[in-house]
């Protein structure tokens, strides 16, 4: 069959035989050899084979070691030698998946403990023996009982769930030395291309991310084709780890998040609070000025009203657990927007008096995973600069104009000057009208449109 290989040429590959058949011929044109190829979207590896009934001319994009996808090559046979060190090490651990991410890699593996730092260290050594072997990589296609039956043996028995759940009758493994690993690809084509790699951190991590599912042990890592690159990476690893704001918020005195008082609930200390308190001040101050009337809220209300304004329909997830009291149920408050309709609702208006434009400080709580808590980014109580504007439709365009104008010069105001703008458009789950929605995303457009932005 005839590849064509972009600015490569073509070439000339026997049916059912994988793609690494051709580097001898290419070696002859390029001094610098492919890590990989793109193909249709997808990436692939040398251990690859065409199908024999692929009638069609291929056509494959070369990816070399110096574009930046080469490094999910670099970093997917990077998580499996990881793999392969942990179970030489620990024969009885147990194998999630491992995959390439953004910044590096990692595998979730299950073992009666977690690992620790001389863990660590001993799992790096073991990784860098088996780079410097240089073990060829290879990849084989079994039907998917040959695959049952294989890690059956190996005793990998989340494996085995992973091979139920694929459709397809055929399964790919990949394997260097004595590691199996049930994989899609793609892959470096041995060990010994890994030049720089550094394990970071373990991290616990339920199968599938679900809380009912046994946790396993994350395994993060990253890997590059040079020891120059990797160094930079973990001096901005630590340069960012200096800036973190968890780190500064207890060194000056700012803030804490204390486990008897509850994850995700903060409490501001005194020189925090009184920084606070000079934004907030600042804000009020600035909301007034350009027309918005301040509001104060409760931070609990009956329930009904969460079933009113639909929330119980869109966020319960997001949500408290209810509260009894007196034969009545309330409910914490994930958001300030019903009070502010209670706000415009105390009388009859006129669309003379539009806009009307209310604003709180309003402290919202709402349940987020305790996984997922990190510092003030992410937690359960929180104290929202909140605002809603009623106004006629004819106003739609300007106000826009005017919030986007106020959000950009609190955005300068704390020296934020790289930010990126995204249009929020109707989401699957919405109240409303339709014929509403598309009014609005359509004014939201125009007004950035407007702006410049
Ligand atoms: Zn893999
Ligand atoms: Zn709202």
């Amino acid at each position: 069959m005839k590849i064509k290989i972009k600015g490569l040429g073509e070439f000339q590959l026997n049916p059912s035989t994988p793609l690494k058949n051709l580097i001898p011929e290419i070696k002859k044109i390029s001094k610098v050899l492919p890590v990989g190829f793109k193909y249709k979207d997808e990436y692939i590896d040398w251990h690859y084979t065409f199908n024999k009934d692929i009638s069609e001319n291929l056509e494959l994009e070369p990816i070399f070691p110096s574009d930046k996808e080469a490094l999910h090559f670099l970093r997917h046979t990077s998580a499996h030698v990881l793999a392969q060190a942990v179970k030489e090490l620990f024969p009885e651990a147990k194998l999630g998946i491992g995959p390439p991410t953004e910044e590096g890699f990692y595998y979730d593996i299950y073992y009666e403990r977690s690992f620790n730092e001389e863990d660590l260290e001993k799992i790096e050594k073991r990784i860098k023996e088996i780079i410097k072997k240089n073990l060829p990589l290879e990849r084989k296609e079994l039907s998917k009982e040959e695959a049952k039956d294989l890690f059956k043996k190996l005793k990998e028995d989340f494996k085995l769930e992973l091979i139920n759940e694929i459709s397809d009758s055929e399964v790919s493994i990949y394997s260097q030395g004595d590691f199996i690993d049930l994989c899609k690809g793609p892959h470096l084509l041995s060990t010994g291309e890994i030049k720089a790699i550094k394990l970071l951190s373990v991290a616990g991590a339920y199968w599938k991310g679900n809380e009912n599912n046994p946790m396993l042990w994350r395994i993060y890592g990253t890997a590059f084709f040079s020891k120059d690159e990797l160094k930079a990476y973990l001096d901005r690893l630590e340069e960012i780890k200096k800036r973190d704001h968890r780190k500064l918020g207890k060194e000056l005195e700012l803030f804490t998040i204390e486990e008897d008082i509850g994850p995700g609930l903060v409490i501001w200390l005194p020189k925090g609070a009184i920084l606070r308190n000079i934004i907030e001040n600042f804000w009020i101050k600035i909301h007034l000025q350009r027309g918005y009337q301040l509001v104060y809220t409760p931070h609990i209300a009956l329930r009904d009203l969460w079933k009113i304004s639909g929330h119980l329909d869109f966020y319960v997830e997001n949500m408290f657990p209810p509260m009894e009291l007196e034969n009545r149920v309330y409910q914490l408050k994930p958001m300030n927007c019903p009070f502010h309709i209670y706000v415009y609702n105390q009388k009859r208006r006129s669309y003379k008096e539009f806009p009307i434009r209310y604003c709180e400080l309003g402290t919202v709580y709402r349940f987020e995973r305790s996984g997922v808590l990190h510092g003030l980014l992410r937690v359960r109580g929180f104290t929202q600069d909140d605002a809603h504007i009623f106004c006629r439709e004819d106003q739609l365009e300007e106000e826009i104009i005017k919030v986007l104008d106020l959000v950009i010069y609190f955005l300068k105001v704390f020296g934020f000057s790289e930010y990126k703008i995204f249009l929020s458009t109707r989401p699957e789950k919405f109240v409303g009208s339709p014929e509403i929605w598309d009014k609005s995303e359509a004014a939201l457009k125009r007004a950035l449109e407007n702006k410049g932005l």
